[in-house]
C-alpha cells in the first residue's frame, strides 16, 4: 500500500518510519528502495488483504490522478473488508490490475465492490499479443455516410440544420494471443491501458482471442471519473 496511518494522518512511506495499517491496524514498515515504488510493507511482507498485488509506478500513477483523499479506501460489507484502489467522489470503485491473477478472483472482486465498479488493467505486459483494428465498415463511418456533416471548430455540425451532433465512437475487433483467461468471467467495464493516451475499453470477448472494444481518451476517462486533468502527463508514455 502506499499510504499507511501516521499519527492519525493518512501518510505515504518515507524512509525508515513506521505506520499502522487502516485495514489491519498493525505496524507496517516503510520500503524505500531504489527499485520499487515507495510503498508499506507488514511484517515478513505478509498481506492482509488477499486480493493485494505489490505496488508498481503504474499503480502509483493511477492512484495519485485520484489524489490521497480518492484512493486507497477501505470498504466494509457483510464482514468483510477491503482495499478499493480508487473510490471516486460518485462512488465508483476503480480497481487496477497489474498481474495475472487466480480465475475466481476478478468474480469474488466484483462480487464485493457491485455494480458501480470498473477495472482497469495494466495491458503493457500483452501489448505484444493483443492487436486491434478498426472493424472493416464500422458503425461511425456508416455513420458519416449516412449524415451530411461537417467538421468545424466547434465540433461536428449537421449541415442542413447546423446543429452540432455527436460523432459515434469508431468500434475494433481485436486479436489477443494468449489472453488472461481469468478475464473471462468478468461483467463490469474493462478497460486497458497500453500507456498511451487512450484506454481500450473492451465491449466483447474479454478474456478470449477475439473481441471488440472502443478507444476511450485518458483525459475523457479522467473528466467522467473526477480524475485529476493535471496529471494526465503522467498516465501518458511511461513504461
Ligand atoms: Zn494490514
Amino acid at each position: 500500500m502506499l499510504f499507511a496511518n501516521v499519527n492519525g494522518q493518512k501518510h505515504e512511506a518515507t524512509p525508515k518510519t513506521f505506520g499502522i495499517c487502516p485495514l489491519c491496524n498493525s505496524t507496517v514498515f516503510s520500503k524505500c528502495g531504489e527499485i520499487n515504488v515507495w510503498h508499506w510493507a507488514h511484517q515478513k511482507d505478509e498481506y492482509c488483504d488477499n486480493w493485494y498485488e505489490p505496488e508498481t509506478a503504474w499503480h502509483k500513477s493511477w492512484k495519485f490522478v485520484f489524489g490521497k483523499d480518492n484512493c486507497e479506501i477501505i470498504i466494509k460489507r457483510e464482514g468483510e473488508k477491503h482495499i478499493a484502489d480508487v473510490l471516486t467522489n460518485e462512488g465508483v470503485v476503480i480497481e487496477l490490475q497489474n498481474s495475472p491473477m487466480p480465475n475466481h478472483t476478478a468474480v469474488e472482486r466484483e462480487k464485493f465492490y457491485r455494480e458501480q465498479m470498473i477495472w482497469i488493467i495494466n495491458g503493457s505486459h500483452f501489448r505484444n499479443n493483443f492487436t486491434y483494428e478498426a472493424s472493416t465498415l464500422s458503425y461511425g463511418e456508416q455513420w458519416y455516410w449516412r449524415n451530411e456533416v461537417v467538421q468545424t471548430e466547434y465540433g461536428i455540425v449537421d449541415k442542413e440544420t447546423g446543429e452540432l451532433v455527436t460523432q459515434p465512437e469508431k468500434e475494433y475487433n481485436f486479436s489477443w494471443r494468449w489472453p488472461r483467461k481469468s478475464w473471462e468471467y468478468a461483467k463490469r467495464k474493462i478497460y486497458i491501458d497500453f500507456g498511451d493516451e487512450y484506454l481500450f475499453m473492451v465491449t466483447a470477448g474479454m478474456g478470449t482471442n477475439q473481441g471488440k472494444g472502443k478507444l476511450i481518451s485518458k483525459k475523457s476517462f479522467l473528466s467522467e471519473h473526477q480524475g485529476n486533468l493535471e496529471f494526465l502527463e503522467t498516465l501518458i508514455n511511461r513504461n
